[in-house]
């Protein structure tokens, strides 16, 4: 079958959060299961774009509006990654720095679909499926159902993924001439709550919609940011499909980022080595539990709870455990947390910022990682950090439900709290330092979450029947 992804974000050439890892390791154990799947992402001026080699696969170009693009296609020549990834490189629209945040992201993912739509459309054959991810990319079904010049295309069965249900990309109606020529009665498809939403579309249109957990597809029927009736009345083809992880990239036996590898054997020492050295690091006390907390500092994963929520762990147990956050995004909150480093010197440290390296140092090191979140549609870090014999503190939500037990509970290995609340972390980081004195538990924990299969053999095939069930209508 030959199923093309189609992503703002695919790791390693470009990645903000977990999109560009489930789409930079799906493809890859599709591949694996004989099918042909391809990647197609907007060209950002990335390290990964400099540091390899690309040939020239189609040059186009298309109207927008009042406004005329040149587009080109390019595609990665070696089979580094495992599938074939293509960039869509619109001079002055595409070619930029950073993959999201600027005033003209409308004009920019609008017309990256319309070229990889435009492109695909001149194929002498058509693929077996279409995927596209996220709002960025939901607008193409519509195009290839509606659009008259892509009218080739109506049939090709497509699947929506929702990674992340907060952000819609909506756009006014004033711009909806920016959609190739289509016929204007069916403007209900494109519309939610009198603007275009193009999330909304994507989930009317797709032949398929799915989301990263079945927790959270379960979540989005009550609270969707205003499209849950959307989600209520298209229940039927939606379906939770939980992520997986690439077993390779993080893999504390092989992983290059980290100190010193371990596994199974010799995962005491292996972690307390990593964990050393992450303390000299950053100044903090090896003999002490090392809670970390790595990703957005954004609303949706509660980490403006984390200020007051470490502060008052740290005073109500008298210093007795670390904290290190790495992450970057909302200013007061990383203002807040860069400031607390005057107050518990030695206890408690930050890094603001995005790196890659330092992430995998942290999961090897740590002994708990903290994920507060208020809307968690899957969540890898926990995944990830499970993998490496880090113990999970999560709120009861969304994916992080479907991937963590709480150690109270029969076979149980994390720590699951209900509230996104200062209260909810505070206690939960008190569990987790009886749970640190406890020698014996901690070590029959940590080799208990080692071996926790969350590698994307089942997910992936459950994303094959799914196109094949599609394919079949
Ligand atoms: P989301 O996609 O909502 O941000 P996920 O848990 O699905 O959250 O994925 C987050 C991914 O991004 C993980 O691979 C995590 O390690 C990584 N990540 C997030 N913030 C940072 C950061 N500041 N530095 C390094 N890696 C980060």
């Amino acid at each position: 079958m030959e199923i093309i992804h189609v992503s703002a974000e695919c790791y390693p050439y470009a990645k903000v959060g977990g999109l560009a890892d489930v789409v930079g390791t799906l493809p890859k154990y599709q591949q694996q299961l004989g099918h042909f799947a391809k990647v197609v992402v907007p060209m950002h001026r990335t390290k990964f774009l400099y540091e390899n080699e690309w040939t020239v696969e189609h040059k186009g170009s298309f109207n927008m509006g009042h406004m005329y693009f040149e587009y080109t296609i390019i595609r990665e020549k070696t089979t580094k990654l495992d599938f074939d990834l293509y960039c869509v490189d619109i001079y002055g629209l595409l070619d930029r720095e950073n993959v999201y945040s600027y005033d003209d992201d409308t004009e920019r993912f609008t017309a990256f679909q319309i070229a990889v739509v435009d492109w695909i459309n001149q194929w002498e054959h058509q693929p077996d499926v279409i995927h596209v991810h996220d709002h960025h990319t939901a607008l193409i079904p519509f195009m290839m159902q509606q659009c008259h010049a892509y009218s080739r295309l109506s049939k090709v069965p497509t699947v929506l993924t929702i990674h992340n249900g907060q952000y819609q990309g909506w756009m006014s109606w004033d711009k909806s001439t920016y959609i190739p020529a289509w016929d204007t009665w069916q403007w209900g498809l494109l519309d939610w709550s009198n603007t275009i939403n193009p999330l909304a579309c994507g989930v009317k249109c797709a032949d398929r919609v799915t989301t990263v957990s079945p927790s959270y597809m379960e979540e989005l029927t009550e609270s969707a940011n205003g499209l849950e009736q959307l989600f209520r009345m298209e229940r039927a083809k939606c379906t939770g499909i939980l992520n997986g992880i690439d077993t390779v990239v993080w893999n504390p036996e092989t992983d290059t980022y980290i100190l010193d590898n371990y596994s199974l054997k010799d995962e005491e020492a292996g972690k307390q080595l990593n964990k050393k050295k992450l303390c000299k690091d950053f100044k903090l006390d090896v003999k002490k539990p090392l809670f970390i907390y790595i990703g957005r500092l954004v609303a949706e994963k509660a980490a403006d709870l984390l200020p007051l929520a470490i502060n008052d762990s740290l005073n109500q147990l008298g210093n007795k455990m670390n904290f290190l956050i790495l992450g970057s995004g909302d200013a007061q909150v990383e203002e807040q947390l860069t400031n607390l480093k005057n107050s518990f010197t030695g206890y408690y440290n930050s890094k603001i910022g995005y790196n890659e390296k330092l992430s995998h140092q942290m999961y090897a090191g740590a002994d708990f990682i903290l994920m507060p979140s208020r809307v968690e549609p899957c969540g890898l870090n926990q995944m990830y950090a499970l993998r490496y014999g880090t113990i999970p503190i999560v709120r009861s939500i969304g994916g992080l439900k479907d991937t963590v037990i709480d150690f109270g509970e029969p076979n149980g290995y994390g720590i699951r709290f209900n509230y996104a609340s200062v209260w909810d972390i505070t206690y939960s980081v008190h569990r987790a330092v009886e749970l640190y004195d406890d020698k014996e538990k901690l070590a029959e924990i940590r080799k208990q979450i080692m071996q926790i299969d969350n590698s994307w053999e089942t997910s992936c095939e459950k994303y094959i029947n799914l196109y094949n069930a599609i394919r079949q209508i």
